[in-house]
């Protein structure tokens, strides 16, 4: 079994996120960059599969200007076999990016496909969703359990009402939730191993796609600022400014 893990660079979940003075974005220069983290996850249950014997092959893939390579080369610290980049210069939308990732499935022919569920900078929750629209694949989102069968997976996912189990035939797309297992450090020799790990260097405007973005940013404001709490004296006094100021009960 092959398995295709798609990672993303975005802003370190531990930075406090800026807006740039102009209102044009969110400011990036000297900012510490990761792995978006449930991205993390999913690399981690592609390397705990291909342990446990059931798969052979672990392809990192990203979509990204020149430094997304750190993203890739974690991976294979981590235990990926070889990676991908695929460059892209400025922001590429979710739709650009399943499309480039549908080239690159049809390419490798992957058993299954790892995501994260969300990307932490645009939280979009798409990228999964339409690369099983555009391959036709099953999906399995929101994973916090993967088990692998003959030739399907049973997937227990994290809905709003708890947890849903089901069970998708492979090849499958599954995006992957933070509480899906603890990804492991990756040690300073498999660090240095990751260097001599083969990395294939893709154009995104040689792929065919059509990267349009479709979203027009108009400006990034900081969320108005919260008003500071008061302390009551007792539980009188809260129910009594809850109904009588507040007018919430
Ligand atoms: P999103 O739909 O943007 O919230 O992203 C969901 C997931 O799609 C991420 O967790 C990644 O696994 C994958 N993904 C999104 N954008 C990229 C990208 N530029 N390169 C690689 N994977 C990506």
């Amino acid at each position: 079994m092959k398995i295709l893990v798609a990672v993303k660079r975005v802003i370190d979940y531990n930075v406090q996120v800026r807006v740039k003075e102009d209102g044009t974005g969110v400011v990036t220069d000297n900012v510490k960059m990761s792995t978006n983290p449930p991205d993390d996850n999913a690399v981690e249950e592609a390397v705990k599969i291909k342990e446990s014997g059931k798969a052979k092959e672990i392809v990192a893939v990203t979509v990204g200007e020149e430094k997304a390579q750190e993203t890739v080369r974690k991976a294979l610290a981590v235990g990926a076999d070889r990676g991908i980049h695929i460059k892209v210069d400025g922001i590429i939308e979710p739709l650009a990016v399943s499309k480039i990732l549908q080239k690159i499935v049809e390419k490798e022919k992957p058993d299954l496909v790892f995501m994260g569920k969300q990307a932490i900078d645009d939280d979009c929750n798409q990228t999964g969703q339409m690369l099983g629209a555009l391959l036709n694949w099953p999906q399995a989102t929101f994973a916090s359990k993967i088990e692998v069968k003959e030739n399907s997976l049973e997937v227990t996912r994290e809905i709003d009402e708890g947890l849903e189990t089901i069970e998708v035939n492979t090849p499958a797309i599954v995006t992957c939730d933070l509480r899906l297992n603890e990804p492991r450090f990756a040690s300073l020799p498999n660090i240095m191993k990751a260097k001599k790990k083969p990395m294939e260097l893709l154009n995104a405007k040689d792929m065919g796609v059509d990267l349009k973005n479709r979203i027009e940013q108009l400006k990034v404001e900081e969320p108005p600022k919260r008003k500071a709490g008061i302390k009551v004296a007792s539980v009188a006094e809260l129910v009594s400014k809850l109904k009588n100021e507040a007018k919430v009960i």
